[in-house]
């Protein structure tokens, strides 16, 4: 079981309460980046193309404490750039795991070795391990040599000190099943806890911009991953069961982008992880001001081959606790890999894309300039010393 028994049973009573409050909207995961700052530049991010001034911005402990306890999901994944480069990191876990949120700490490894005497196993902390694929793959992907391995030895060092290890792995339409299957197979036997597995989804600033899935690839690849899986089961999945079946193309899922809201240097992401189409300053700006129905598969040309997990695993968590028997087939049965897909949302009226990614990066500059010209000078210095 990639999800332990006490993180569900806190989840789906968060979930319960959620339902019978009639709340309409409501966060399941926060997604907090503290920092775009990475020391990998991987051909498919779209997360770390800023000008150094953005880079050498950091959420402080204080702003991620708020974000925090405003926004109230029972879950917070850290990412970024690499979270290891900040220096109040393990305070800010700590922070977290002392209101009894779960962690996800996640990382491209590069660091967990040295920085893992900061972080202490908790039930309700989880190393979150980039990895995209067996050694060949997963270089590949990050664009450089000797990574896979040190994110093994890390991994099997968390592991060694008590520590819950998952990996997260995102797919490009280069991925082999076969290779995949087997790469699955692989980190199992390292006594991996979970594996978080998505498609990439298509960031317009990615250098690399032909190695993206759409949507019929996606279900193909999928469906040809698992049935070497008996159905998923063979794996330890730290994701719904319908999520996965929804990856196979046996669901219709709209996505629910305010089930893992973002929060960033920039404030509140607008309208979710993927897509960086305004910030709003407080959560509950973000919840009220956006028009979340403009967005979404169907909705907004964007989204067109959306099938991330920070859009749709939400939707697979509601749906799972609104029909327990459905979950419960796909959990016995496991993920359909066979047979007809179920019918995708219509993208014939969608509204087309806009692009404002330099009008945000240039407020932000202008924002930085005015109010902390020293701290932008002190950051510099900071981070050079951070990276060694
Ligand atoms: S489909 Fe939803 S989660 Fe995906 S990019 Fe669009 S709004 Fe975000």
């Amino acid at each position: 079981m990639g999800i332990p028994l006490l993180q569900k049973l806190i989840v789906g009573s968060y979930v319960v309460r959620q339902q019978l409050a009639g709340r309409k909207r409501y966060p399941l995961v926060l997604m907090l980046e503290p920092l775009f700052r990475c020391n990998l530049a991987c051909a498919g991010c779209g997360k770390i193309d800023y000008p150094d001034e953005i880079l050498n911005q950091r959420v402080s402990f204080d702003a991620a404490m708020k974000a925090v306890d405003d926004c109230g999901a029972p879950v917070v994944s850290i990412a970024g750039g690499e979270p290891l480069l900040h220096k109040e990191l393990p305070q800010i876990v700590k922070g977290i795991i002392a209101r009894k949120k779960f962690v996800y700490l996640c990382t491209n490894a590069l660091l967990m070795e040295k920085r893992m005497k900061d972080y202490e196993p908790s039930p309700y902390f989880v190393w979150s391990v980039h990895l995209d694929g067996d050694k060949e793959d997963h270089d590949k992907s990050v664009c450089q040599q000797g990574t896979y391995d040190r994110a093994v030895a890390a991994i099997k060092m968390a592991k060694a000190k008590g520590f819950r290890c998952n990996i997260n792995c995102t797919l490009f339409n280069n991925a082999d099943p076969e290779r995949m299957a087997k790469f699955f197979d692989d980190v199992m036997a390292m006594g991996v806890d979970g594996i978080t597995v998505s498609p990439g989804y298509a960031y317009e600033r990615a250098p690399d911009q032909q190695h993206f899935l759409n949507r019929e690839k996606t279900k193909t690849l999928f469906r040809n991953i698992f049935k070497r899986g008996n159905g998923a089961k063979q794996w330890s999945f730290s994701q719904s069961g319908l999520f996965l079946d929804f990856l196979a193309g046996n669901q219709t899922y709209h996505c629910t982008p305010w089930g893992n809201p973002t929060y960033t240097v920039f404030g509140w992401q607008k309208p979710c992880y993927l897509l960086g189409e305004g910030y709003a300053k407080t959560y509950k700006e973000l919840m009220e001001s956006t028009n979340w129905d403009s967005y979404g598969v169907g909705n907004y040309e964007k989204c067109a081959d959306c099938m991330v997990h920070s859009g749709f695993e939400a939707t697979a968590v509601r749906d799972a606790v609104a029909h327990p028997l459905k979950a419960a087939v796909v959990a016995l049965r496991g993920v359909r890999t066979e047979g007809p897909m179920a019918p995708d949302v219509r993208l014939d009226q969608a509204r087309p894309a806009e692009y404002m990614f330099s009008r945000h990066v240039q407020a932000k500059l202008d924002e930085i300039r005015t109010t902390q010209p020293a701290a932008a000078k002190h950051t510099v210095t900071t981070n050079m010393a951070e990276a060694g």
